[in-house]
Parts: C-alpha cells; structure tokens; sequence
C-alpha cells in the first residue's frame, strides 16, 4: 500500500527499524499467542530485548543505554504495533519510567537502577491509580510517612502495567496527606521489599499478554534516600514534566497499528469472495477501505509533525493531548470497520483483527483518558 514518504527517520533510522522487525517476527509473534494464556510475557524476553539493545535505548551510554534519540522509541512503538502484539510493557519501562529517574534521581539511583533497566535485569512500572481514584490524581491515598531515617508506606494500586514482572515501582505518594497536588511525592519501592506484595495478574478484556495487576503496601519501610527528586511534595510536578512524550506514545501506536489493520484489511477482502466476487470490489469496500486510508494518512501527518517537535523537546502538552485522543479514536473505529469486513472471522481470536480490536479499546482510557485530554485542549483555547 502507497502512503506520503515520511521525512523524520534517516536511513539510520531504517536500519534500526529492519533490525526490530526482524526481531519481532523472530522472538516476539511466535510466542505472543502463549504470553496471552500466560497472562505475562516471561523475562527471557526482556531479557533478549536487552540484549538487542532495545529497552532504554534513549538513555546516556553512561547509563547503559545508546544516547539516541526519541525517534528510535518511536520506531520500537511502531513496530510492535505492525507486529499486533501488545504484551512487551517495554515503552512504559523505557519511555516513562526510565527518564523519570534520569530527570530526578540521584547519581547513586541512575547508577543502580538504569544500567540492569537496559539489560532487561530490572523491570520498571510506576503506580499512579488507586481502586478510589484514577483521572484524578491528586486524590491518591497512599500515604508515606517519614518516620526517622525511614518514609512508611500504606495503601494500594490498581491497573499497574508490568505488574508482576516489576523489580521497581516508582510509586505516587502523599508524603503529605492533608496537602492536594503540593503533598504528592514520587518513591522508589523495590519488589522485596517486606510488606509489598503484588495481588492479582488482573483479567481484561484485551492485552491479555500484559501483566497488569494491584499492588498492595502495608508498613513498607523505604529509606528517605528512595524519595525521587531533592525535596518532597514535587511529584506531581514531575509527572506532569514529560505527559506530553507520554500521550504521543499512545498516539505512535495507534496508528501503526491501524495502517496494519487496514492492509490485513485489503488482503482479506481481496481473497474473501461472496455473489461470485471479491468483497474487495464491492463499493461500500472500496470507498470503506478509501475512507480509512484517508483518514489514517491525515493522522499519521500530525503525529509525524508531533515527532519532530518531541525531539527538539517543543513539544506541548495540548498537542500531546489532541494526538493521544484524536489518534486512539482513529485506530477504534478503524479497527471496528475492518472488523465488519471481515464477517464472522472478525470475531475469531485467532484473526489479527479481533485481537487488535480487543486491544485498541484501552487506548481511549489509560496515559489519561481522552474525556481528560479534551479538558486539557479546552483550557488552551
Ligand atoms: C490496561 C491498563 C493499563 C494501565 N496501566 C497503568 C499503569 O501502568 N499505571 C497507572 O498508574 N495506571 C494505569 N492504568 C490506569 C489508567 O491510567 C486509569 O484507568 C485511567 O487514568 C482512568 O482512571 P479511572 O479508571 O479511575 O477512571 P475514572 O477517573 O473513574 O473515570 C471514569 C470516567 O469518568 C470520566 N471522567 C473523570 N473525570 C472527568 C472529568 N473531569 N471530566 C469529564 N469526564 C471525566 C473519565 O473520562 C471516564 O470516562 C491502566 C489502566 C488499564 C486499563
């Protein structure tokens, strides 16, 4: 399928991107249909990822990664998009967690945690919603007291992306619980550490690869040293540093993964026959199919424009927030047309479309939801 030439990758870029995919057709797609009945993909694969150079990428070399740019991240988000296979929590380990503790840690946490991040030794999630609250953050109820040299930690987390395989938690806080946004303060909680316990790999309608789970704290002692940042109460500050790297994200992958769906779209109707003809030659297909490119090329021009700016670090939240809602938008309603295209088959899991239409759903709801970013748009205009 024809598609307007793109201008940000160099040939490096090309490069980099032959060598993901080859990866993901190797070690990835073979494997993903068990990572689903598993409801986890194993470490081995993190581990390989690491191995190929492909967590933390965009970290300095001091720091075990390969100091480039965010068009690479960008290309590893597409590519797992193209390959469907939505179980890798790897952005969020490479493209979230790790720059939080690049932007606010101190050398000795840099040190310890971002070199084993890049190697796949240590996996990263961050714990922001609770079962009371999500979309507003400031609300959080966990709570972590300083108590001497020590801050102690109660409450729980839901929905947690890497769940289960998470060495390390950054973790949203009240360090001070009377304050809202002002008493919020990011802690670095490691897998082990006495009272933290991981509570179930949670059912969901899509990703089923994903290990996304609760996470329960009762009486952590964590020393104040794991405090991210120089003083408490900065959190929610931080996270708001780099939303709009964090929105794109959702954004990239959206329409990777709808350019894909279109062309198993186009192959299917073209083979799929019914009163004597492709369905591909029917005209409600053809102006369908027309409508969807038209729609997924006019999208993939604002994201590219939103890359360039990401990479210069222009990037604004507003724009952050129309790509990430504008784009998952997109890519469930072209997901739910080439559904309907391919009959009952579109109904079979064992179809690319039907997982892929499972998977898109949560792309509306989590990094924000898109009722969230539309406020956000709103207060610029
Ligand atoms: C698969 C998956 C992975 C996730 N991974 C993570 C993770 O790694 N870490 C993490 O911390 N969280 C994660 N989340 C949580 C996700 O970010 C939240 O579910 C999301 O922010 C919404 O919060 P909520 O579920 O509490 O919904 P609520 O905030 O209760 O929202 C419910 C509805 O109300 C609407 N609403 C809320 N406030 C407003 C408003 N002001 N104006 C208009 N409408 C509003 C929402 O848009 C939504 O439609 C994940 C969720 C899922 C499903």
């Amino acid at each position: 399928m024809t598609w307007l030439p793109r201008t940000v990758f160099t040939a490096e870029h090309d490069l980099f991107r032959a060598e993901v995919r080859k990866f993901y057709e190797r070690e990835i797609v073979p494997h993903h249909a068990q990572w689903e009945k598993d409801g986890v993909v194993p470490r081995s694969a993190w581990k390989k990822a690491g191995d190929a150079g492909f967590l933390c990428a965009t970290m300095p070399e001091e720091y075990g990664g390969a100091g480039v740019d965010r068009l690479y991240s960008a290309i590893l988000m597409e590519e797992q998009a193209r390959a469907n296979t939505s179980g890798p929590g790897w952005s969020l380990h490479s493209d979230i967690v790790a720059p939080y503790i690049l932007n606010y840690g101190t050398e000795e946490q840099k040190k310890k945690y971002l070199p084993a991040m890049a190697k796949g030794d240590v996996i990263g999630a961050i714990a922001m919603t609770e079962p009371g609250t999500g979309s507003d953050l400031q609300g959080v109820r966990t709570t972590a007291i300083r108590d001497g040299d020590h801050y102690v930690i109660n409450g729980q987390k839901t929905f947690i992306t890497n769940g289960q395989n998470a060495d390390l938690v950054i973790l949203v806080t009240k360090t001070d619980p009377k304050q809202g946004a002002k008493g919020i303060s990011l802690i670095l909680v490691e897998a082990g550490m006495p009272g933290f316990t991981k509570g179930r790999n949670l059912e969901k309608l899509g990703m089923h690869a994903q290990d996304t789970s609760e996470l329960f704290f009762s009486d952590v002692r964590v020393p104040v040293s794991n405090l991210l940042g120089d003083k408490e109460g900065q959190g929610f500050y931080q996270l708001m540093k780099e939303l709009a790297w964090e929105r794109l994200q959702v954004a990239i992958s959206a329409i990777a993964n709808a350019e894909a769906a279109l062309q198993w779209t186009v192959d299917y109707t073209k083979e799929r026959k019914a009163f004597g003809q492709p369905i591909a030659d029917f005209q409600n297909t053809r102006f369908k199919l027309a409508d969807l490119k038209t729609q997924i090329q006019a999208a993939r021009a604002f994201v590219d424009r939103c890359l360039e700016l990401v990479v210069k670090g222009e990037l604004d939240a507003a724009s952050g927030a129309m790509a990430k809602y504008w784009c998952s938008d997109l890519q469930n309603s072209v997901l739910n047309e080439c559904l309907q295209l391919h009959g009952g088959y579109g109904f079979m899991w064992e179809y690319p479309i039907t997982r892929a239409y499972a998977d898109a759903r949560v792309q509306k709801i989590y990094a924000g939801t898109n009722e969230i970013m539309k406020e956000l748009i709103s207060r610029t205009l």
